[in-house]
């Protein structure tokens, strides 16, 4: 029994009462039936077969710990596109071996000067702020040398930054991209602006070596041909190149 289905009068997700759930939890509450999220996860999966392909979900759409777990499960990879969904895709279980991030993580410290080149996971630091004078109650600290520690991300003329967690993972997506070399690729870019450029920067490289780009943003969609460039938000151009194909 999969999916939301009258049963006996009863809305039931999955074969379970609905009402059972709420009983349970209290409301309000989202209820996510599994089966369908396997079935359509299936007819995705069905619709490739014969073609090479890996299916990442998109963690804007719905970044519920429950559903990330399953989709983890079930084999898909993540795709996460700031701090926030980076870290609900750790903590779901995703490979962190897969993760590229573009300018460091807030979720890791460093020190300020830096005294070395320790980079540690932020998780156990509770910078408490007292909101009457919105101050940090107490300022992470570098376990080396004592000073002030800070976010591993790369801010403007940031001479103290340290590169080296991003670096590596920089190598492991040049490893990928060795991987799939023979491969056709496409890449649809989203909403990438001018202002911090760097995501459009790998796109235009990855089409200078041969990948077709599709380039979708409501004011910046300039891209050379044989690219495309799309003038419209994100969803509206996936929804107009969705009905284009669906036309043949
Ligand atoms: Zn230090």
């Amino acid at each position: 029994m999969s999916g939301f289905t009258w049963r006996e009068g009863q809305l039931t997700c999955d074969g379970t009462p609905v009402a059972e759930i709420a009983g349970a939890t209290g409301t309000p509450v989202y209820i996510y039936s599994a089966a369908l999220v396997r079935e359509a996860l299936a007819a995705l999966g069905a619709a490739f077969e014969g073609y090479p392909h890996a299916i990442h979900y998109a963690l804007k759409a719905n970044s519920t710990l429950a559903v990330l777990r399953l989709l983890r499960d079930l084999g898909t990879g993540a795709d996460a596109n700031s701090g926030g969904e980076i870290e609900a895709a750790l903590r779901a279980g995703f490979d962190p071996a897969r993760l590229h991030e573009i300018h460091g993580s807030i979720h890791h410290l460093q020190c300020l000067s830096p005294c070395g080149g320790a980079i540690w996971d932020a998780a156990g630091e509770d910078a408490e702020v007292d909101e009457s004078t919105m101050r940090a109650r107490r300022i992470p600290r570098c376990p080396t040398c004592g000073g002030v520690a800070r976010p591993n991300v790369l801010m403007f003329g940031d001479l103290g930054w340290i590169p080296d967690r991003s670096a590596a993972q920089r190598a492991r997506f040049a490893g990928f991209l060795e991987d799939v070399r023979d491969a056709r690729l496409a890449v649809v870019e989203l909403g990438a602006g001018t202002a911090i450029a760097s995501i459009r920067m790998l796109s235009e490289s990855l089409g200078a070596r041969g990948a077709g780009v599709v380039r979708i943003n409501p004011r910046e969609e300039g891209i050379g041909p044989p690219h495309v460039g799309i003038a419209a938000g994100a969803l509206e151009g996936l929804r107009a190149i969705d009905a284009a194909l669906s036309a043949g």
